[in-house]
């Protein structure tokens, strides 16, 4: 086991250099190094485990892919509709209208929450909306 003390250098990863340097430690967390002073930037900052720093994937996440298939399920929804009803909160909607919303553009109903609310589906996700008020 490496002990690692106040003074002694360590490879940690500078934010500021965006490399992994030789850094002198600072400040210690019981056996912890805490903080690392750089040697090329002279930063103080709390030490990065050059092996824990991996570079950034890009991975789709579900939220990323939930929202293109909403797009899909908008795109042939908007394709299909033969009208647009102009979106007013006095208006009363039915499942499967399509409307046409002042902020959000295109949207089609997918629910009837309640008596005066409906889920709409816009080309940048679902929104709650009153209805027939
Ligand atoms: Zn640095």
């Amino acid at each position: 086991m490496t002990m690692y003390s106040v003074g002694k250098e360590v490879v940690s990863y500078c934010g500021k250099c965006k490399l992994s340097l030789g850094h002198i430690i600072a400040s210690m967390l019981s056996d912890k190094i805490d903080k690392v002073v750089c040697k090329t930037c002279n930063s103080t900052h709390k030490h990065k485990d050059a092996s824990a720093v991996k570079p950034r994937k890009m991975v789709l996440g579900t939220k990323v892919r939930a929202k293109a298939a909403n797009d899909d399920h908008w795109k042939s929804a908007i394709e299909k509709a033969a009208q647009f009803l102009p979106y007013t909160p006095q208006n009363h909607f039915k499942l499967g209208d399509t409307i046409e919303h002042t902020k959000f553009g295109q949207g089609l109903v997918e629910k009837l929450i309640d008596a005066d609310k409906i889920e709409v589906l816009f080309r940048e996700g679902y929104k709650t909306l009153v209805h027939g008020k």
